[in-house]
């Protein structure tokens, strides 16, 4: 039997057709080679009589192999090409036959190790036995390259070796493992844990990302059931119907709260899929789920800061609106009002830009506690922005609370502020409305609230204000007032009058306060104190500003030239003027094109200016001062009454407020404080200018303790150009000339 790859069982049979045997003898058509020499030689003639049939079913089944099957001689050229070597390399019979085997089927880049492979082979004698099955990449007639499992068997024949090769395309096979292996890693390395249960719903397998999530292995968990992890968050009938949508609809979805093995409790997004067996019955459950406990934390925060104000925790507007629609429902269920209180710090602003902003954060924190303080817990506090904030006060029975909760908030806000070594004092300005009776919807009971708030503001601040309608009608006509006071100054509405500032012993002056007034065409003169807050609320301060400036200048060039009488004219100047960013280098520019000296000006500031003093109003103060202009502090007393800013930026003069002047005849505590300022000034080199001076009595208070200038009603009221021209006449003209 020689090299022949399998022994050679000899059957003494008649062949049945269509029963296998194993055969020595392989046909292809043409070609047909005997590799099997039978040596029984009685059997010869048998033999001889079987070998036609047996060639012709030999051929057969050459043909019907599920293998390619592909003969080659030791030259390497094809000597045998069944069906479906055709099929799978798509090359006819009658072409390859006699085509070298490696170029037909290999593709280029193995030709040379299989060549080097057989030649090995045929050199060395020994060991013949090639027929281990390999996957090598095979080449179709198109070009396309595909896996094959491969058999090569040496066949001894006279002339030497052949080889048999039964080639099988495994596509389809690598397809399927591949997409095994793939589920495999997929399950291995997924992020999301997956476990498999039963039709018990008994743990049966688990991912690492499983152990990762809840802290359990493998061996812990099998053969257990899934509630193992429960929390004990989700109720009963939560189960009752998971398992219910689950078994009806095949899947389930949803979030969960499970515990992990530490005993922590976690948010799972979870997945749920039955499997079922052919005959409907439940084969597996598999639950796929990840951690999102990080990303509902994250969702809460961005809850938190939608709905609360991040500096005082507080409810801010949306949420206000929220509650206040849920308070007005329960209103209307209940049959008790609600009210709104509409509460705003007096002179939150000026701590602000004075003091900065750390300061007014600090004081918003405080102001929010303390206003906390005074409602119930069923009451919501909430903060609009700024230093605006609102309080629902729900279920009133009694009116009486209203006003208890409203005096409570004014008093405790009006208790000094002690920040970072500051004491301060604000008030506040409530506006209340009530729902139902006041208005029907949200954004009519803030508004009203906001309207009553204002009518505190204008009745002197630091008190509350119940919602009248007339209020309405005082906003509309503040709307009506700013736009009309755009047009005031290209309508020439606008004057400057002049206050003399008098040497009180002679009644002597050279000094006089620009003082700004509205000709309004229908309302007669209005004064500034009801226009200048527009106009620093909407910016049309810097046109106006401007304006006075140059007003005052003009005048103060006329009178100096006509009456020849040194004057020095003061301009009162906001903070929203330092504040804005804009530059008044251009007043310079202005007085040098007129040619009035710098010091015929002085520019009026308050000291709450000073205390927060950036760069930029620094600037601008030492900009003036180098131009020889003059600085005074207006309305001193009434802020901070800090002595050390004076110092610090140059100041000329110090105007004592009004209400120490009117206080000067009182218990002799204004006097002695007016005294106390005044020796203080003197000590820093200011001049100190009393205010609002309407009474003899008063001057002559003032002279005794040292003030000798003096500005109010006494000497004169503020005078429109020409009357003051008068004034400055008569003063001038020697008596009785
Ligand atoms: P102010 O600078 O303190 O001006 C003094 C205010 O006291 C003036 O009120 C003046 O008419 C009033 N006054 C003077 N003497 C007496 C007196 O004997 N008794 C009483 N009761 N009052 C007296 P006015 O003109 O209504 O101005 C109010 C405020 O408006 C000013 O206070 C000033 O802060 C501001 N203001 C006026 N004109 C301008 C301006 O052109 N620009 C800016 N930014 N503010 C201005
Ligand atoms: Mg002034
Ligand atoms: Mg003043």
């Amino acid at each position: 039997m020689g090299g022949d790859l399998r022994p050679a069982p000899v059957h003494h049979h008649r062949a049945q057709p269509g029963v296998a045997e194993e055969h020595h003898v392989l046909g292809a058509g043409k070609p047909q080679r005997l590799i099997c020499q039978i040596e029984d030689v009685t059997a010869r003639k048998q033999a001889e009589m079987l070998a036609g049939e047996r060639q012709l079913f030999l051929g057969a089944l050459f043909e019907s192999a599920l293998d390619a099957v592909v003969l080659m001689d030791s030259r390497g050229l094809i000597t045998g090409w069944n069906h479906q070597a055709e099929k799978i390399f798509g090359w006819e019979r009658n072409e390859a036959l006699g085509r070298s085997m490696h170029e037909t089927i290999m593709p280029l880049r193995y030709r040379g190790a299989h060549l080097q492979g057989m030649e090995r082979f045929l050199e060395n004698s020994e060991d013949k036995v090639l027929g281990s099955r390999i996957e090598i990449t095979a080449l179709h007639r198109d070009g396309h390259e595909f896996p094959v499992e491969l058999t090569v068997s040496p066949i001894t024949t006279a002339a030497g070796y052949e080889f048999s090769s039964f080639i099988r395309d495994i596509s389809g096979r690598r397809a399927i493992e591949e997409r095994l292996q793939l589920a495999a890693l997929i399950y291995q390395h997924a992020a999301e844990a997956m476990i498999v249960t039963d039709a018990g719903n008994n743990i049966i397998a688990c991912n690492p990302a499983f152990t990762r999530v809840t802290g359990y292995t493998f061996p812990e968990v099998v053969g257990r059931s899934p509630r193992m992890l429960s929390s004990g968050r989700q109720t009963g009938y939560f189960y009752r119907q998971m398992w219910q949508a689950l078994l009806a609809n095949g899947r389930w979805q949803g979030e969960i709260w499970n515990r992990r093995k530490s005993g922590e409790i976690y948010a799972e997004w979870l997945n749920i899929s039955v499997i079922r067996n052919p005959d409907g019955s439940v084969h597996r459950h598999v639950a796929l789920f990840s951690d999102i406990t990080e990303k509902k934390q994250f969702e809460e925060q961005i809850l938190l800061q939608a709905n609360f104000d991040p500096l005082t925790q507080l409810p801010n507007r949306r949420l206000l609106h929220d509650r206040l629609e849920q308070e007005m429902r329960k209103a209307d269920r209940s049959g008790r009002s609600l009210a709104l209180l509409f509460i705003d710090l007096d002179r939150f602003k000026e701590v602000n830009d004075t003091l900065g902003h750390h300061v007014g954060d600090t004081l918003l924190v405080e102001t929010a506690k303390r206003i906390g303080s005074c409602v119930r817990e069923s009451d919501t506090v909430a903060r609009l922005g700024g230093d605006e904030f609102t309080v629902i006060l729900s279920g009133i029975g009694d009116p009486r609370r209203i006003e208890r909760v409203s005096e409570a908030i004014i008093e405790t806000l009006g208790r000094p502020f002690l920040l970072e070594n500051e004491t301060i004092y604000v008030s506040a300005s409530i506006g209340v409305t009530l729902y139902p009776e006041d208005a029907e919807s949200v954004s009519g009971l803030l508004k009203n609230a906001d309207q009553a708030m204002y009518a505190a503001k204008n009745k002197g601040r630091n008190r509350f204000c119940y919602f009248t309608p007339s209020m309405q009608e005082a906003t509309l006509e503040r709307h009506h007032l700013i736009g009309q006071l755009r047009e005031a100054l290209a309508g020439n509405q606008l004057e400057v009058h002049f206050q003399p500032i008098v040497e009180m012993a002679n009644g002597h002056f050279s000094k006089a306060e620009a003082l700004l007034r509205w000709r309004h065409p229908e309302r007669g003169m209005v004064g500034p104190a009801e226009f200048i807050p527009i106009a620093e609320e909407t910016g049309l301060i810097l046109d106006i500003g401007d304006w006075v400036f140059r007003q005052a200048a003009d005048r103060a060039r006329q009178w100096i030239e006509r009456f020849g009488h040194p004057i020095q004219i003061s301009v009162n100047m906001s903070p929203a003027q330092f504040m804005s960013g804009a530059n008044h280098r251009a007043w310079l520019e202005y007085l040098d094109e007129i040619g009035l000296p710098g010091e015929c000006i002085i520019i009026e500031i308050t000291e709450g200016l000073l205390l927060h003093a950036d760069a930029g109003v620094a600037e601008q103060l030492t900009m003036f001062r180098s131009a020889g202009m003059r600085i005074a502090i207006d309305d001193f007393g009434t802020g901070y009454s800090a002595f050390s800013y004076l110092k610090k930026f140059d100041i000329d003069f110090l105007k004592i407020d009004r209400s120490f002047t009117s206080g000067l005849a009182g218990d002799g505590s204004d006097l002695a404080l007016t005294e106390a300022i005044i020796v203080m000034a003197g000590k820093l080199g200011l001049q100190v200018i009393a205010e609002g001076v309407e009474t003899l009595a008063q001057k002559h208070l003032l002279a005794s303790v040292g003030c000798h200038i003096g500005q109010g009603y006494l000497f004169s009221e503020p005078l429109p150009t020409d009357q003051f021209e008068l004034l400055l006449q008569s003063m001038l003209e020697p008596a009785g000339g």
